[in-house]
């Protein structure tokens, strides 16, 4: 078995350790929250106090961390992997970032020695809880194949997306279609409840029906409909507010530099914003049903 180096604790990266750890893996695991560690450390993760302590004698290492400018910051700063790894290290970022970030990420490693695959992921809490997320990767194919052989038990799928940075784009245009999703969702579970249906008598329709999409089967904005929405839970994330405006702005960003004018994206990030403005972006994405009625119950 192998010996794994990992950055970033968070809602995500605690249950993909988790299940490395099951399938025998030893994991080092570093993340600035104390809690994080000590959480990731009750489902068998080494806990670490350092970036150089996670990548020491690591095979491959991960990072899981909310945004380029974290990225970098662990990549590259003076305590970061660059400085402490091995060369003979494969390093993956599973963060989703910015087109600019994972290239100039791609372009240090390389100058470094290392070799280096950008691996965002799909599926939320509940896939990497489930060991079911989407990897969509991004580097050269030996690379790639090297860390599909890592990456196996916390995916569903593994797909090779393309030459560097190229996980991100298909993440990116991916989160853009969710969050559009998503907006349909909440817009109709208000709309359905307004006109005197039972939320789970119009989920148990709309699921077999054409409205059907993964946010309104996994992520219903109404309390006591599906177990695996927020709603169920004061809408404690599961995907924060935060990291989705976050990621439909990487989408209009990379929209603005091809010419392309996404006025669905466009309108998803003005509502995304909104609850940004109210100091709601720590609460799930499916807050988004706060804009439409606010005393929409979580
Ligand atoms: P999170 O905020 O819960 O976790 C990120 C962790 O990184 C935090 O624990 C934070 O303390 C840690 N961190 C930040 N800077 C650090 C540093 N310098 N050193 C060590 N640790 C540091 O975020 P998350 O929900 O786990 O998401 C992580 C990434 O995965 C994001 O890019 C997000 O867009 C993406 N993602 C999230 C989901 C989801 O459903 N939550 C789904 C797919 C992709």
């Amino acid at each position: 078995m192998s010996t794994i180096g990992w950055v970033g604790l968070g809602n995500m990266g605690r249950p993909m350790t988790a299940n490395l750890v099951k399938a025998g893996h030893t994991v080092n695991g570093f993340d600035l929250v104390e809690i994080a560690v000590e959480e990731a450390a009750k489902h068998g993760v080494n806990p670490v106090k350092s970036i150089a302590e996670a990548v020491a004698g690591a095979d491959i290492v991960f990072t899981m961390l909310p945004k380029g400018e974290h990225a970098r910051a662990v990549y590259l700063e003076a305590d970061g992997v660059l400085a402490h790894a091995d060369t003979k290290t494969l390093l993956v970022d599973s963060s989703t970032i910015d087109f600019d970030s994972a290239r100039a990420l791609h372009a240090e490693a390389a100058k470094a020695g290392f070799r280096f695959v950008d691996g965002p992921v799909s599926g939320g809490v509940t896939g990497a809880e489930a060991g079911t997320l989407t990897f969509m990767l991004g580097g050269t194919e030996e690379d790639v194949a090297e860390a599909k052989t890592f990456i196996e038990p916390m995916a569903g799928n593994m797909f090779h997306a393309g030459g560097e940075a190229a996980g991100q784009a298909a993440k990116i245009v991916n989160n853009m279609m969710l969050s559009i999703s998503l907006q349909g969702v909440v817009e109709g579970a208000v709309l359905a409840d307004r006109f005197g249906l039972d939320p789970k008598v119009f989920y148990d329709i709309a699921t077999v029906s054409s409205g059907d999409s993964w946010p309104l089967r996994t992520w219903y904005p109404v309390p006591g409909v599906t177990e695996t929405a927020a709603s169920n839970n004061s809408f404690k994330p599961g995907f924060a507010t935060a990291l989705m405006h976050k990621d439909v702005g990487l989408a209009l960003a990379g929209a603005e530099t091809q010419g392309l004018d996404l006025p669905a994206a466009q309108l998803v990030h003005a509502q995304l914003q909104k609850l940004v403005d109210a100091g709601l972006e720590g609460l799930d994405t499916s807050a988004l049903i706060k804009n439409i009625d606010a005393k929409a119950e979580g």
